[in-house]
């Protein structure tokens, strides 16, 4: 039927330049006379929508800017992360759900053990590290995971945090599983998962697959980049990362990253031999004894800060100090106990009691953050000497790059703890800068993340160059959810329709909110030129990116795979706001 297919053919053209997308459209023919049914956007894949938008643009279609409007950012993470076969998940039915803590595909062997990950890892196994929760000792064994699965934690717990930080699937906090770590099997929806085992996470939806779902890779065309372009043309709302290591740092440079929002210095605490200084210095008994034990970690703080700003080639990077609380260093397990008191060379009785003195009821309220500082400040005149002296050498080798480091003091409520904090980083800094004779600037500044911080800012912007609002604290101490238990409850709340969502990944603008916008506001009065960034996990939501663009923050620091996802959303909020 030549005829009928060219009046199609004519039609479908029409309709596409009259809606300027491509079309979904039905029809029959009938008796040799065409009818048309239907027509509307057809629905795309992530790569498909950047190609379809990319054409558009080719064809004279739409603009530049209109384009960027056509891809959802959350989509990109499809283009970023591997994906399960569309075939053979057709095929597989999920078992469990959790948390969608941090997105793609994995499928591999279970393991229960962060060393069993690393072992199996290296002799070529693909595994999903499963476990209760995560803490910061088991990053070597969930960077060789393809996949981590825990029965505890939200959105902002550790794994999830680290997890996404790694660009590396994660699913979080499926209570409906029964751990038997020490026995090496879990149960889920009434079948048992031994060690060997295979299992498949989708940490964008938080389904769990019993069996073996085969991935594919993701791949990036030369769209992307065409396409990401006009997006940063059209953005004003700057994006850098939360990084801490040279790896992650370089990946999110990679990414778009204009510097780092965040670099979480406790992250560099634990490889090797720094853990063990990192512990003598926990159990000193007087400073001397602490500064001789930080003496020892300063050279690897210093050299990674040097690797760090080698990586970002003169952009900006925050270092923030030393944030959790000090038990998180030290072991939990019997054997571990006798095996460290004996490399600290003291008795399992004083570890006990030191392990003891540090126990908190709420370590995530207690002893943290600049209470670390108030309490040994020389910890923090340790960190600013690796800062500063990172900073230095690397603008020798690099004149061309200017460092101007940034030193933020996190979990401040009250400006003179933030002073006397402060005190004695500006004290280090200038001595170490007037004795290497070079002019160098620096800035300290604080995370707005407690809501005394905020509701006081005008007065923390006397002290502070800059605000980065750590809005996972924010949202868990305005809202008094604990960020690492809320899980347990929020989902009675989306059932009763009290919340939509998470507050914790989608910035919970009337309330949380509020108080950034009060924040940023009360810290422009005292300081016009103040710095103003976010750097929780809020900002890599595409929302909560919009919020930030609307209020007049700076920049939104995310993590390295969610950057791109930042920038697109960024540039959405530029244009609609035209
Ligand atoms: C925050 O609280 O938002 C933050 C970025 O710090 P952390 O998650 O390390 O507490
Ligand atoms: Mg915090």
């Amino acid at each position: 039927m030549p005829e009928v297919y060219n009046q199609f053919a004519t039609i479908a053209q029409n309709l596409e330049n009259h809606y300027k997308d491509m079309q979904d459209m039905e029809f029959t023919i009938e008796n040799g006379k065409l009818y048309m049914l239907q027509t509307r956007n057809g629905k795309r894949t992530a790569a498909a929508a950047l190609k379809i938008a990319v054409d558009l643009v080719d064809e004279g279609m739409i603009t530049e800017d209109e384009a960027v409007l056509r891809v959802e950012p959350k989509q990109l993470d499809a283009l970023l992360h591997p994906q399960f076969d569309a075939k053979a998940l057709k095929a597989a039915t999920p078992v469990g759900a959790g948390l969608a803590a941090s997105p793609g595909a994995a499928c591999g062997k279970v393991v229960f053990t962060a060393e069993d990950a690393k072992e199996w890892a290296d002799k070529g196994e693909k595994v999903v590290l499963v476990r209760l929760e995560t803490s910061p000792e088991d990053i070597e064994g969930m960077a060789a995971a393809q996949g981590i699965l825990t029965v505890r934690g939200g959105m902002t717990s550790h794994a999830a945090v680290v997890a996404r930080g790694m660009g590396t699937c994660c699913v979080s906090g499926c209570g409906e599983i029964t751990m038997h770590a020490e026995d090496k099997y879990f149960e889920l929806g009434g079948k048992q998962y031994h060690e060997g085992d295979y299992i498949s996470l989708d940490g964008s939806t938080g389904k769990i697959y019993g069996e073996a779902v085969p991935t594919v890779e993701a791949t990036i065309s030369g769209d992307f980049d065409r396409f990401m372009k006009w997006a940063d043309a059209a953005r004003t709302l700057k994006v850098r990362t939360n990084a801490d290591t040279p790896r992650d740092t370089a990946q999110a440079v990679k990414f778009g990253a204009e510097g780092i929002g965040l670099c979480r210095t406790e992250h560099m605490f634990f490889e090797g031999e720094r853990i063990k200084a990192m512990r003598e210095m926990i159990v000193a008994k007087d400073v001397e004894t602490r500064k001789k034990a930080l003496a020892k970690i300063l050279p690897y703080q210093q050299g990674d800060f040097e690797e760090m700003y080698r990586v970002l080639e003169g952009r900006p990077m925050t270092v923030r100090f030393l944030d959790p609380p000090l038990h998180e260093f030290l072991p939990t397990k019997e054997e571990d106990i006798a095996e460290i008191a004996g490399e600290l060379n003291i008795t399992v009785d004083e570890l006990k009691a030191v392990i003891a003195s540090l126990h908190e009821f709420n370590p995530m309220m207690g002893h943290r953050g600049c209470r670390l500082a108030v309490t040994y400040p020389e910890i923090a005149e340790m960190q600013t000497t690796a800062v500063i002296n990172a900073a230095i050498k690397v603008n020798k080798e690099h004149p061309e790059y200017k460092i101007v480091p940034e030193i933020m003091i996190p979990l401040v409520g009250e400006v003179k703890e933030l002073k006397y904090v402060k005190d004695f980083v500006t004290a280090t800094a200038d001595k170490l800068i007037a004795d290497a004779g070079v002019e160098m600037t620096y800035k300290v500044g604080t995370m707005i993340e407690i809501p005394r911080a905020a509701l006081t800012a005008d007065e923390v912007a006397k002290e502070a160059e800059f605000f980065s609002f750590g809005t996972n604290d924010l949202t868990q101490m305005t809202f008094g959810f604990s960020r690492d238990d809320a899980g347990k409850f929020l989902d009675a709340y989306y059932d009763a329709k009290i919340y939509e969502s998470d507050p914790f990944a989608k910035l919970d603008q009337i309330g949380v909110g509020r108080l950034v916008k009060m924040a940023a506001d009360l810290g422009r009065q005292t300081r016009p030129d103040i710095k103003l960034g976010i750097c929780g996990e809020h900002g890599g939501d595409p929302s909560s990116v919009e919020f930030c663009h609307n209020i007049g923050l700076n920049y939104v620091s995310c993590s390295p795979f969610r950057v791109p996802i930042a920038r697109l959303a960024a540039a959405q909020a530029a244009i609609k706001s035209k």
